[in-house]
């Protein structure tokens, strides 16, 4: 079976790995802090702290945002449910923004138009791979002093232009906190794992330290005096989690990052070869890129997804029988997202409340077919020829 995304692992990535199984340190060693360095610089940010999930990133992002009880968290109705679900860990209130129909990602225009006085913060999400509009998210969110999550999941390598100037999804100024997950579907993989970027110093801080327990181990930084300390000394001073990604994982990051940008080009390539196959057929839209972005013509997506959108009470087919008869052929489309409002389980702690409308209408077409940077030709080929064939 062809599945909707997956890791490509190389002999090199395995070679990284059994390399650090050999050495001193499995966790908490050297490989962190190099994988750490070389994240922040490709994103272009200042600080990275590696986590173990892009779920525990998106968690340490409230907390150390001081997200708490009676704070409202808007996020994408488009989206995984971990972007709405790091607002409940820490007793926040979430509620949902609805999509643009072009590129299906938050509507600004709707932030706005709806935006509540309690909310403190807005976890943008760059739904497969697109930027979310981020310079007007940004906007609308402080001048009205609440903070900009963006949950890059599906963004690693993703750049935009604003300003005349070119920025990176990790990089640019419109966010407070980026989020990263490298769970093997994602565009590069540690396995599980994830990544929170950030040009502000101390929010780095606070994030290194939650993920080990909020212990301290700087002297300077020390506070209880009433206790004898020596080089055994350990300060914990607020309460955190074992959230630390272990070397080996990071030696496979550190292989992965070399070869983004080639796996980043192959998801391209394959993604013009689904448009251009996709192209003529009625009722069948290709994924677009918003306004936004095309209008200044610079811009890189680093696809995560190819979703397209069917129309499919006029193509007459369900979406339940092409899915089976894909499947049938060895071709495991996905349907990527189930409205993350519609959830039962948040849908009873939704504070907004508000109807989904293009979150929706999107969701009744959407399909989203393999995509992945060792996808084979053949596989490609078989995809687009059966996919055409049930139209
Ligand atoms: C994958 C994903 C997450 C969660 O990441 P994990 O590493 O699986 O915890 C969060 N948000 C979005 C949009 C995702 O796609």
């Amino acid at each position: 079976m062809i599945p909707y995304g997956r890791q490509c692992i190389e002999e090199d990535d395995i070679e990284a790995v059994v390399r650090v199984l050999r050495s001193d340190y499995l966790t908490t060693g050297p490989e962190v802090q190099k994988f750490e360095e070389e994240f922040a610089k490709y994103v272009g940010a200042k600080y990275a702290v590696a986590v173990s999930s892009g779920t525990a990133a998106l968690h340490l992002a409230m907390i150390a945002l001081g997200i708490g009880p009676g704070d409202r968290v808007v996020t994408s109705a488009n989206t995984f449910v971990a972007s709405a679900n790091c607002a409940l860990y820490v007793g926040a209130k979430p509620d949902f923004c609805d999509i643009e129909l072009v590129g299906y990602n938050m509507d600004p225009e709707f932030l706005e138009e709806n935006w509540k006085p309690d909310t403190k913060a807005v976890v943008a999400v760059d739904y497969a791979g697109q930027p979310a509009n981020m310079p007007e998210i940004g906007r609308i969110a402080r001048e009205r002093g609440a903070y900009v999550v963006e949950d890059a999941s599906h963004a690693v390598g993703s750049e935009f232009e604003w300003d005349g100037k070119r920025w990176k999804v990790g990089g640019h100024p419109w966010a407070d906190l980026t989020t990263f997950s490298f769970h093997p579907v994602k565009t590069m993989t540690t396995g599980e794992g994830g990544m929170v970027a950030t040009d502000d110093p101390i929010l780095a801080e606070k994030i290194r330290k939650l993920r080990h327990h909020g212990i301290e181990r700087d002297p300077q930084k020390w506070v209880n005096e009433n206790i004898e300390k020596g080089p055994w000394y350990y300060e914990m001073q607020e309460l955190g989690f074992n959230y630390r990604l272990t070397d080996i994982q990071c030696a496979l990051g550190r292989s992965q990052l070399k070869k983004l940008d080639r796996f980043i080009e192959r998801r391209q390539e394959i993604v013009l070869r689904y448009n251009e196959a996709f192209s003529g057929i009625a009722f069948v839209k290709t994924p677009k890129v918003a306004d936004w972005l095309s209008v200044r013509n610079d811009y890189r997506i680093a696809w995560h997804l190819y979703s397209v959108g069917i129309d499919f009470d006029k193509v007459g087919v369900s979406r339940e029988s092409l899915t089976l008869s894909l499947r049938r052929n060895g071709i495991g489309a996905q349907v990527l997202y189930i409205p993350v409002s519609e959830q039962n389980y948040l849908k009873n702690k939704d504070h907004g409340g508000r109807s989904m409308i293009n979150m929706k209408r999107f969701y009744k077409s959407a399909l989203s077919l393999p995509l992945y940077a060792n996808l084979g030709e053949a596989d490609l080929d078989r995809t687009i020829h059966v996919l055409k064939n049930e139209l």
